[in-house]
């Protein structure tokens, strides 16, 4: 379905990121990579999917970088078409313990970054008239837990980005919507768990049944497969029309 097109995924060398390449790559879909840590395991991943890939290491918390990351893909593959602005920080702690460069950090990396990704590619969709925007928000882009003040203010900031971007391009071939995953576990989360585990003394597995119960009443995790299988059907041609939305993937969290 996506064979010609190019999706470039930010923070895609792991977890959800990850999963939405390979999701998008599975449908024919060049990707460029972006995000620290190992790079040549998760290249060897998408690659085998039988579609080229490239990577590059722009730090999302700076524009200059963006800039050249987004120049880069249009060298590499001619123009992005495709664009998951996934990168993504947590930081956990009440207001007024909260370090305002951590405050700084996940504004920029959660929030900003998909502005200036967004702008970046927006010229050359329109000149396509065809392009696909899918910003990871959360469920915390739609509700609020405590200590998480500068990503819940990022997340709803998202959700508020892609109705602006959706509204703008609406009578275009350009949609933008976002994604609101509850609980998935990538190493984002596992250090929430840990972190439980440590606090209270408990196990893994205990910790884990806990920060489940809390909020996700389906008590699983949603998958980086199946967010990636959302992420293709807004990039199917019966998405064409949605446009604007917010969709939780969250187990029921936001139904409470
Ligand atoms: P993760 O930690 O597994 O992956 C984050 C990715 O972002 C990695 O590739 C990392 O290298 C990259 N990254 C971090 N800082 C970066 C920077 N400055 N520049 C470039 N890349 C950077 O996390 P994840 O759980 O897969 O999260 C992906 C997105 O999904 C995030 O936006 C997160 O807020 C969102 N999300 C996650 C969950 C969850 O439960 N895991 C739930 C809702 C939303």
């Amino acid at each position: 379905m996506l064979k010609g097109k190019t999706a470039l995924v930010t923070g895609s060398t792991s977890g959800i990121g990850l999963g939405i390449a390979k999701a998008l790559a599975g449908q024919g879909a060049n990707i460029v990579l972006n995000g620290f840590g190992d790079v040549q395991g998760p290249k060897a991943e998408v690659e085998a999917l039988g579609v080229k890939v490239a990577y590059h290491g722009a730090d999302m918390s700076k524009p200059s970088e963006i800039e050249d990351m987004m120049k880069f893909a249009a060298a590499q593959f001619g123009r992005v078409d495709i664009l998951v602005n996934n990168a993504g920080i947590q930081h956990v702690a009440p207001v007024e313990d909260f370090p305002p460069e951590k405050w700084d950090a996940v504004i920029a990396i959660n929030l900003s970054s998909a502005f200036h990704a967004t702008r970046l590619a927006l010229p050359a969709m329109k000149a396509a008239n065809w392009g696909r925007i899918i910003n990871l928000a959360s469920v915390h882009g739609l509700v609020a837990s405590a200590q998480k003040s500068a990503y819940v203010a990022a997340k709803h900031g998202l959700v508020g980005l892609t109705k602006v971007t959706a509204l703008e391009n609406a009578t275009t071939g350009i949609t933008c919507n976002a994604i609101c995953p509850g609980w998935v576990l990538t190493p984002l989360v596992q250090k929430q768990v840990d972190a439980k585990a440590a606090a209270n003394g408990w196990s893994n597995e205990e910790a884990t049944k806990q920060l489940l119960g809390e909020k996700e009443p389906s008590l699983q995790f949603t998958t980086p497969e199946e967010l990636g299988q959302l992420a293709v059907f807004f990039c199917s041609p019966a998405a064409n029309n949605v446009r604007g939305v917010a969709w939780n993937m969250d187990g029921g969290w936001a139904a409470q």
